[in-house]
């Protein structure tokens, strides 16, 4: 805090990112980071574009990305947003497109960077309860509001809303802007992707950082049609003509021609949830249906955060909120296998079992 800063600066509550130790050789799988790696065919991109070329600014509209990433989900470049990762996304849609003067509706339990792009641009939000079961009744979304956010499959919780429920949140409201915020989509729930051309008020928000292994890139992108896109490229060009570099773009484009690099490993990923999921369970955990990278469990006896720390100990990271309703809970990324089985085997000496 100091007397030099802006009004309001004191009051902000900034998100908390999971922690990125400094330390090696620990079990990361607190962040949700994809354990394969990138495409080899984004990497050489990204060194082809390491270059002399770099003292030139890049295209400010990313149209050759815009162009790809529109071919590879059948829609026009117009219906294409491309951002600083999707976090950067996302702050743009919420103050283009969600800051409206109803309250803003996203469920109680989801992604935390929402009540904080809330609190920075001064937008009213209500919080709607998931049922007993983590999940998102779209029923309870029918009162008055300005917009809507959900992510699918939610986070922290990994459960996915089907297709049907999400037409009838963009038909109950046709005159407010639905975000479905699609960060995990890849790994096993439905997209909303194929509907962008049959509704005007659907914003479908995506990230390279998760099934495509480019955390370290920053790239994100929304779909949707031409008048929320536009609306999106107002407020960009009003804040940072380049949050895209050179080398965001090059790699960016490669990822999406190796179709086979991406389908491998998120199937790899899938296959190997499955297998955590029986282990947990056999271990006393009572484990959400995830169609994400990452798993929501809680332990019938054991407190999740003496979990989390002992997990720690023996070089473990895992995710814990320290929340109502969640504190119980542990948020673990889907690893490799053998990362998987390490997290098991310390569960097993900490349980005792
Ligand atoms: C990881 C994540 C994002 C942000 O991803 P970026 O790395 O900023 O592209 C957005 N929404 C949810 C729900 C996420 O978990």
């Amino acid at each position: 805090m100091s007397r030099l800063w802006s009004p309001g600066i004191a009051a902000l509550t900034p998100y908390v990112p999971g922690e990125q130790p400094k330390i090696v050789n620990l079990n990361k799988l607190n962040t949700n980071e994809n354990p394969w790696g990138p495409s080899p065919r984004a990497l050489e991109a990204i060194r082809s574009a390491t270059s002399d070329a770099l003292r030139l600014y890049p295209d400010p509209s990313a149209e050759q990305l815009r162009d790809t990433i529109a071919r590879y989900h059948g829609l026009a470049r117009e219906q294409v947003f491309v951002g600083n990762g999707s976090d950067e996304v996302l702050a743009f849609a919420f103050f283009a497109l969600l800051r409206q003067s109803l309250p803003l509706l996203f469920p109680d339990i989801t992604y935390s960077f929402y009540p904080v792009y809330c609190g920075l641009f001064g937008i009213q939000a209500t919080r709607v309860p998931l049922t007993d079961a983590m999940e998102i009744r779209v029923e309870d979304y029918r009162q008055p509001c300005g917009a809507i956010i959900i992510a699918n499959p939610n986070a922290p919780t990994g459960v996915g809303l089907p297709l049907g429920a999400i037409r009838t949140l963009l038909e109950d409201h046709p005159e407010q802007v639905v975000v479905v915020d699609e960060a995990y989509v890849d790994f096993g729930a439905d997209s909303a992707v194929g509907l962008v051309n049959d509704y005007d008020n659907l914003l479908v928000v995506h990230t390279l950082s998760k099934s495509r292994s480019l955390a370290g890139l920053r790239v994100g992108f929304a779909l949707g049609q031409a008048p929320l896109i536009d609306a999106l490229e107002r407020v960009k060009n009003s804040f940072n003509s380049y949050p895209l570099g050179r080398l965001a773009q090059a790699g960016a484009i490669a990822a999406f021609e190796d179709e086979e690099h991406f389908q491998r490993t998120r199937r790899e990923i899938m296959e190997t949830r499955a297998g955590l999921v029986e282990r947990l369970t056999a271990l006393g955990f009572q484990v959400l249906p995830s169609v994400a990278n990452f798993v929501f469990a809680r332990h019938r006896a054991q407190d999740g955060a003496k979990l989390a720390a002992g997990l720690r100990e023996r070089g473990i990271i895992v995710r814990h909120f320290a929340r109502p309703r969640i504190d119980q809970y542990l948020r673990i990324t889907v690893g490799t296998q053998a990362q998987c089985v390490a997290l098991t085997d310390a569960l097993v000496t900490l349980l005792g079992a």
